[in-house]
């Protein structure tokens, strides 16, 4: 086998390793954006929710004012009761001076049951309304994580896929050879070839001495990077590869 075959057989392998490397990449971004719409999930319930506590809180303080309402109210009868057994001139119109009393405080706490009662209507309906825009919210995030997770799901087959098509194609490369490619992966993060632009390599960016970039350029054995041990190869080289599918 001549270097430009086991070349080409090296570069088609690269591209097949390049593509399932960038849909993997791609694929592990897929948890984040689930999590952050599950977030944002989250967030739209507990604003409504904290509606929800504001309007229980004013019905909580309107019932309170309703209470002590009418314990006054029940007060006042039992002062009635006493005026009406009244002992002396003097009790009897002490006691109904304490009516008046109480018959005042009681105007005071309807003044302000009233506008605990606007308190609670208007919480009511702020609840309500961010009630609707919420529930149209989350059917919108619903359907964003359920498209999210279809793509994430036909991401995964495609993963599936590419790998069973890029082992099939190894195994039809000289065993040495794949050796010698699966072994610089292995060390060089998965990337066992780099491509030359302008002397200088792809993947390192170191310039290649001038002669080293001569016996490339004549192809006579393969050439490594002598900073990152990577195949070389020039561009030209990769256009006559049929591209990876
Ligand atoms: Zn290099």
């Amino acid at each position: 086998m001549t270097t430009a075959e086991q070349l080409q057989w090296l570069i088609q392998l690269y591209h097949w390793d390049s593509q399932l490397a960038e849909q993997v990449q791609r694929l592990e971004t897929y948890p984040l954006r689930l999590q952050a719409l599950q977030t944002l999930r989250q967030q739209v319930q507990q604003k409504l929710e904290e509606a929800h506590q504001a309007w229980r809180m004013t019905r909580q303080k309107r019932e309170e004012k309703e209470f002590q309402v009418a314990k006054l109210e029940q007060h006042i009868e039992h002062l009635q009761s006493a005026a009406r057994q009244a002992k002396s001139n003097r009790e009897y119109a002490e006691t109904l001076l304490k009516i008046e009393d109480v018959r005042h405080r009681i105007r005071q706490m309807e003044d302000e049951l009233l506008e605990w009662m606007e308190k609670e209507d208007k919480a009511f309906q702020a609840w309500k309304t961010l009630e609707a825009e919420v529930q149209a919210q989350l059917r919108d995030l619903d359907h964003q994580v359920a498209q999210v997770q279809q793509e994430q799901q036909a991401l995964e087959a495609q993963v599936r896929r590419l790998r069973a098509q890029r082992e099939a194609f190894a195994h039809r490369l000289p065993r040495t050879l794949l050796q010698i490619y699966e072994r610089i992966a292995q060390n060089r993060g998965g990337v066992a070839l780099a491509e030359v632009r302008d002397q200088v390599c792809g993947a390192c960016h170191v310039q290649l001495r001038p002669r080293l970039y001569q016996s490339l350029r004549t192809m006579e054995d393969l050439v490594v990077c002598e900073n990152c041990q990577r195949i070389l190869f020039l561009p030209e080289w990769a256009q006559s590869v049929p591209v990876a599918e």
